[in-house]
């Protein structure tokens, strides 16, 4: 079929079924079928990877006339100035974007309950969350509108979101895939992540947007090289913390865990014992680091340059204020509160600059263990979806979910949610493995061996 034909399906398909799950914001139909025309009166070139693919991105990704609303009334309106690194990538390998997703305000929460445009719905069971804070994106691959989505990665917020619907989610490396045009939250810490329904997809994805990029100053040098098709399991080292499964773990997870664990050793892989004592400390040097960055890329947001302006003001000060209290929602005004006292005069020592040590630390931790290991095998969150206001009114709880995915943004090193459990009348479970700092195309064959 030409891609406008198949065009034509998927856009009933979406309208068919969005509407309850919420995942996509804003479809863009006439766009994406005129795209799809200028593909067809052209021939497929010998680069276009991803000929004709239909793509849902994230609305924290800029991309011309799109909404980039972050899912803030304080963005309400706002629409794409400029084309991110990535887009532009997708689109010379012949991708047709058809629309951005709904996603936590800012990309803050783990189950896409902080939305200007509400909840997104899981697709397994629609009583329960999709994950967050790129569950719209997460659930538009999960409920084939699209092969694959776009999300973003500051603590675990693709993979998270994929474990809950039962779809592949992978974090590369920090700065293996450009950051320019994402809408910053936390920059040391944010990438952007693909989200599939097959690791083939991802690493096919990966091919072309994991490349060096002169626009952002973390990029890495070179681009992903697939290693998929030469790949045994045979003599791999996984190291495993037995001591993280203890407390907090759903037995549904637990079983998931274990039974692919013993699996996996019927083909040869060994399994060890490890442990990364900074591990305790992932939540409050995550928090602590997060919010501080994310109050400074937040100030930005002023009713003057960017964003929300309050009317009927009395002067400057008055405008900010009314602007940033009418335009932000909880969430983020609590993360900006945190942020602001953890960076100012007299604490920035007590809690930033200690949350940076500790960080280090980590680092260190994780790349010693990667010395005489492949890859570090645990669970992806510690239970399946839950069900709506289960977690919200805590955000301490909320906060909980992300204790497994963290380290991985923290150290920066790829890491990959792998579906375990996905069927009829059963809540998909994930189990994450992460490697050294580079080795993301090692990760991704790894995964496809497990297919
Ligand atoms: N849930 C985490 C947070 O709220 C991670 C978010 C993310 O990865 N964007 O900060």
């Amino acid at each position: 079929r030409k891609p406008s034909q198949y065009l034509e399906q998927l856009f009933e398909h979406i309208e068919r079924i969005n509407p309850e799950l919420n995942a996509i914001t804003s479809l863009q139909k006439e766009y994406a079928l005129l795209r799809a025309k200028e593909l067809e009166a052209k021939k497929p070139e010998a680069h276009q990877m991803l000929y004709g693919v239909p793509i849902v991105i994230k609305e924290n990704i800029q991309k011309v006339d799109f909404p980039v609303e972050c899912a803030s009334k304080m963005l309400k309106g706002y629409r794409g100035q400029f084309n991110a690194t990535v887009i532009e990538s997708l689109e010379n390998a012949g991708a047709i974007i058809i629309g951005s997703a709904n996603m936590d305000e800012f990309a803050m929460g783990s189950a896409n309950e902080h939305s200007s445009h509400g909840v997104v719905r899981n697709p397994h069971d629609p009583k329960r969350v999709s994950g967050g804070s790129s569950g719209g994106s997460s659930v538009a691959c999960a409920a084939g509108f699209a092969p694959i989505t776009l999300g973003s990665d500051t603590g675990g917020s693709v993979r998270e979101p994929a474990a809950f619907c039962g779809i592949y989610g992978f974090k590369p490396t920090y700065g293996r895939v450009s950051r320019y045009g994402l809408v910053a939250f936390g920059s040391s810490l944010d990438q952007i992540s693909p989200f599939a329904r097959s690791v083939e997809d991802l690493d096919l994805v990966l091919k072309v947007i994991a490349h060096e990029d002169p626009l952002d100053s973390t990029s890495l040098r070179g681009c992903y090289e697939s290693q998929i098709e030469k790949y045994t399991l045979k003599g791999k080292k996984i190291g495993v913390i037995r001591s993280l499964l203890k407390a907090g773990l759903d037995d549904n997870v637990l079983q998931e865990f274990q039974s692919l664990e013993e699996n996996l050793k019927k083909y040869g892989v060994e399994f060890v014992d490890i442990e990364i004592p900074s591990l305790e400390h992932t939540l409050s040097v995550y928090y602590v680091i997060a919010c501080a960055e994310a109050s400074s890329n937040l100030s930005r947001y002023d009713g003057i340059r960017f964003g929300h302006r309050a009317e009927g003001t009395e002067d400057l000060n008055d405008l900010y204020s009314k602007s940033r209290s009418e335009g932000f929602g909880a969430e983020v005004k609590r993360r900006i509160m945190l942020g602001t006292f953890a960076l100012s005069a007299g604490y920035y020592d007590a809690f930033y600059g200690r949350a940076l040590a500790v960080r280090d630390m980590m680092a260190k931790e994780f790349a010693s263990v990667f010395e005489k290991l492949d890859f570090i095998y645990m669970p992806t969150a510690p239970t399946s979806a839950f069900k709506f206001g289960e977690n919200s009114h805590d955000p301490l709880k909320e906060y909980l979910y992300d204790v497994f995915t963290i380290p991985a943004n923290l150290t920066g090193i790829p890491a990959i949610s792998v579906p375990t459990k996905v069927g009829m009348g059963c809540l998909p479970v994930g189990v994450q493995f992460m490697a050294a700092k580079g080795r993301d195309a090692e990760l991704i064959a790894f995964a496809s061996a497990l297919e």
